[in-house]
């Protein structure tokens, strides 16, 4: 399903150079669940960025379900993920001019879907995502937690193959937390892969195999 080679990526500034990533080699099979581990600033959002089709590699390959997207346009990524890639941003990147509903429904309208079709995609995600009594609300009236809540919404209700989640507890008491990780924990037997970010042990135990990035670099892999 993912498979990078050799991947690379520098961040080039006018005064500074920040090799963020370097020479990862990495397969997830389809419908595998692999958490991402490491020290703050080792390169894990980057990876999550570009295997996400956020960002481009520098040097190395990336072949999404076969096709070698390392060389893709924007336009060309942004149509690939559409409907097959969920993806939750650390940051969250919620549309502050929007409602609870408007910002979930977002991938839905990408995708063409008619408006009765979206309206009940977006009911069952608040519903699970227990957000439904913020509906109206916009992001600057909720709680970190509950923009989180809203974040995963938004990635999850298209349904896509693949998840990409950046830190998705970060945000969450313990029990918000629990819930989420059942969340990602269903989708996964249900046959979504995932991939996700985290910085709690406890999180990566939800996952099949924990990766561990130093430096940019992979240095370690666990199957659990
Ligand atoms: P993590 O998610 O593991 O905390 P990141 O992937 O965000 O780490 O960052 C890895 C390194 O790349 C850091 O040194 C960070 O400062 C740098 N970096 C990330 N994004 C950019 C960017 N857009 N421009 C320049 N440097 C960046
Ligand atoms: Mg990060």
């Amino acid at each position: 399903m993912i498979q990078t080679e050799h991947l690379s990526k520098i961040f080039r500034t006018e005064e500074v150079e920040t090799r963020a990533l370097s020479d990862i080699t990495l397969h997830v099979a389809e419908g595998e669940f692999v958490a991402i581990m490491g020290p703050s600033g080792c390169g894990k959002s980057t990876l999550l960025n570009i295997l996400g089709l956020l960002d481009t590699p520098t040097s190395g390959r990336y072949l999404l379900a076969g096709t070698d997207v390392s060389g893709f346009r924007e336009s060309e990524r942004t149509r690939l993920r559409k409907g097959v890639i969920g993806f939750v941003f650390q940051s969250f990147n919620l549309i502050d001019e929007l409602n609870v509903r408007e910002n979930i429904e977002l991938p839905l309208l990408y995708m063409g879907i008619k408006p009765a079709g979206r309206r009940q995609k977006v009911d069952e995600a608040m519903e699970r995502m227990q957000i439904a009594h913020r509906v109206n609300h916009f992001p600057r009236q909720l709680s970190g937690g509950q923009q989180q809540r809203v974040a995963i919404a938004r990635a999850v209700v298209a349904n896509p193959r693949l998840i990409f989640a950046d830190e998705p507890t970060g945000n969450l008491d313990s029990k918000n937390g629990l819930e989420v990780m059942n969340l990602l924990t269903g989708l996964n037997k249900a046959g979504t892969t995932i991939v996700m970010v985290t910085h709690s042990q406890h999180d990566a135990g939800f996952a099949s195999r924990v990766i561990n990035l130093f430096d940019g670099q992979l240095v370690a892999e666990t199957v659990l």
